[in-house]
């Protein structure tokens, strides 16, 4: 087969104005970003949330993956493609923009792979319409903003040490995990210490995706918690004045941006953050968009269901026009093995014993999602090396515990490649569930960490650092303890600790850090030794990517 990049350049796009009138869309309520990309307009994006008309939504999570992903963007893609091509729906997708560091680091899209790809993917991965690069500018502008005030004024006394504000670059670079500034002649500026984290892991980024117009991305820009003062005063964004600037220069990233599949499904890409160190989802913006213009919406929640479907189930589609109404569950004959330690180097080779033990894991994460009300499919992604006795052996293990599932080929196939999937999810979209959260709002922060930590991923006792628990203290005094959690925890296990792969039952979890993100309206609480800025491997993918002289770039996935 060939590789994504060859498929998505030998094939043909259509002018992006054709895949807007698809969604009903004209060319006066889209802007260009050359031929294939194009912004929604906010008159558009006002008009259309205005009518009660509401798609069904479609969430696509998975198994606890492998380092190379699942599939799930591939999945989602195919499943769009599937609704569309083959069942003649009305039907379109709402996925996240890659970040571009882990481009050049491991190698793996996020445009999906083989047939089922959102192109143009060289344009998607790298720059795309700006947005990344937007953030990153607002990100250490505010930080720049902070600084000079240290300088110029500081009549709030704003304590250099106490600066929770971080600086972001779109670029894995571990050597920024923490740095001194201002270094030098007093001229150069308070010196303190200070950090970058990737962009995606920014609150700005996640205020991007939950925010519903410049208003709302203003007024949350203004809440960001800055840092204290010497006598510990939270002191804000607002209190600074500089919400208007940034919320100017993130003004054009906060509309969405609509590319096609290969088979010409509207596909909306914006906003994206991690679903193992934020909140793991497209834009809200984006996905109440396309569930006004379109019958069903598949959208996408990072790394496996413990991560991106718990946060997209508790926390994301709380800001949605509506719940999601089917969910499908994404798991790979690879990825089972992967989870078992009966496994051996080589996934590729047929172990139905391991592939046994490792379902543990699915287990789990299917039945962690249908305690949410909702229906769940489990797609089975199949690779070319998957053997015919271990998919039949995935799928009576599947069945056996009461859920139903399906084989599907979208990466090689393309659409035609799962239509029975697509069939049985709009039936059980269309049948959708009573949705039942796994935490009340009002349930104090300790309560929501207890509840996913011990209904999630079946922690027996959670332990907080003496750190972690000064910060609670701190969070209660300012009466924010009843805000929503967001868990950092590696997306290899249900544990904090990347070796623990299966099902373990009973670890202690360890709450190392909490973070107040006021303009989010989250708290990060970081477990076990997760980073907000990751690191290049000894082989980065950045050695096998290339650009020859018309401009054409090879070796991207
Ligand atoms: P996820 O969204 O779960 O991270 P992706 O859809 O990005 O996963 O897929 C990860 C990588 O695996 C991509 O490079 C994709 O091309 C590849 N891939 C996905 N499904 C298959 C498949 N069935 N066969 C071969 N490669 C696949």
């Amino acid at each position: 087969m060939e590789t994504d990049i060859k498929i998505a350049q030998n094939t043909e796009e259509l002018p992006i104005q054709e895949i807007a009138e698809k969604i009903g869309l004209n060319k006066d309520e889209i802007e260009l970003y050359g031929s294939d990309k194009a912004k929604i307009t906010w008159k558009a994006l006002n008009e259309k949330r205005a009518n009660s008309k509401l798609g069904k939504l479609i969430l696509v999570t998975s198994i606890s993956p492998t380092p190379a992903g699942e599939g799930k963007s591939t999945i989602t893609i195919g499943l769009g493609d599937a609704f569309r091509n083959q069942l003649h729906k009305n039907a379109m997708i709402a996925l996240r923009e890659p970040s571009m560091g882990p481009v050049f680091g491991l190698k793996g899209g996020a445009t999906g792979g083989g047939y089922a790809q959102i192109i143009p993917m060289e344009d998607i991965n790298l720059h795309f319409t700006g947005d990344m690069h937007a953030l990153t500018s607002a990100i250490d502008t505010l930080a720049a903003l902070v600084d000079n005030y240290l300088y110029q004024d500081n009549s709030l006394n704003l304590d250099p040490n106490k600066i929770l504000l971080k600086r972001g670059i779109d670029v894995n670079d571990r050597s920024l995990r923490k740095i001194t500034v201002g270094q030098g002649s007093r001229f150069n500026g308070v010196e303190h210490e200070s950090s970058f984290a990737i962009t995606v892991a920014n609150e700005l980024m996640a205020i991007l995706c939950l925010a519903t117009d410049i208003d709302d991305l203003k007024k949350r820009i203004g809440d960001m918690l800055v840092g204290y003062s010497t006598d510990n005063k939270p002191i804000f964004v607002k209190d600074l004045g500089f919400e208007g600037a940034i919320a100017a220069l993130l003004s054009t990233a906060l509309k969405p941006n609509l590319v096609q599949t290969l088979e010409h499904t509207p596909a909306l890409v914006h906003g994206g953050p991690f679903a193992n160190i934020a909140h793991g989802a497209n834009s809200v913006i984006a996905t109440n968009f396309a569930l006004h213009v379109s019958d069903y919406v598949l959208t996408e929640a990072g790394f496996g269901a413990d991560l991106g479907g718990q946060k997209f189930m508790d926390f994301v589609s709380k800001h949605l026009d509506k719940r999601p109404d089917a969910v499908a569950v994404v798991a790979t004959v690879r990825a089972l093995k992967y989870q078992s330690e009966k496994t051996t180097d080589n996934l590729d080779q047929e172990n139905i014993a391991a592939l046994e033990d490792g379902f543990g894991n699915l287990k789990r994460h299917m039945e962690n999602m249908a305690r949410y009300g909702l229906p769940v499919l489990v797609l089975i992604n199949r690779f070319a090396t998957d053997t015919p006795a271990e998919i039949a052996r995935l799928k009576e293990l599947v069945q056996e515990d009461g859920f139903d599932c399906e084989v599907v080929s979208y990466h090689d196939q393309g659409s035609k490649g799962g239509i029975k999937a697509a069939e049985k999810l709009v039936s059980l979209a269309d049948q959708g569930g009573e949705f039942k959260p796994l935490y009340n709002e009002d349930d104090d922060l300790q309560t929501k960490i207890e509840k996913i930590a011990k209904n999630i991923y079946h922690a027996g006792d959670i332990e907080y650092s003496d750190k972690a628990l000064s910060q609670l203290e701190e969070i209660k005094k300012m009466g924010k303890d009843k805000l929503p959690v967001i868990i950092a925890k590696t997306q290899a296990s249900f544990t904090d600790d990347k070796k623990q792969l299966g099902a373990p039952e009973n670890f202690t979890l360890h709450v190392k850090n909490l973070a107040l993100k006021n303009g989010a309206r989250f708290i990060v609480v970081s477990t076990g030794h997760i980073l907000d800025m990751p690191g290049l491997p000894k082989h980065p993918a950045a050695l096998d990517i290339d650009v020859d002289n018309n401009g054409k770039i090879s070796g991207l996935f």
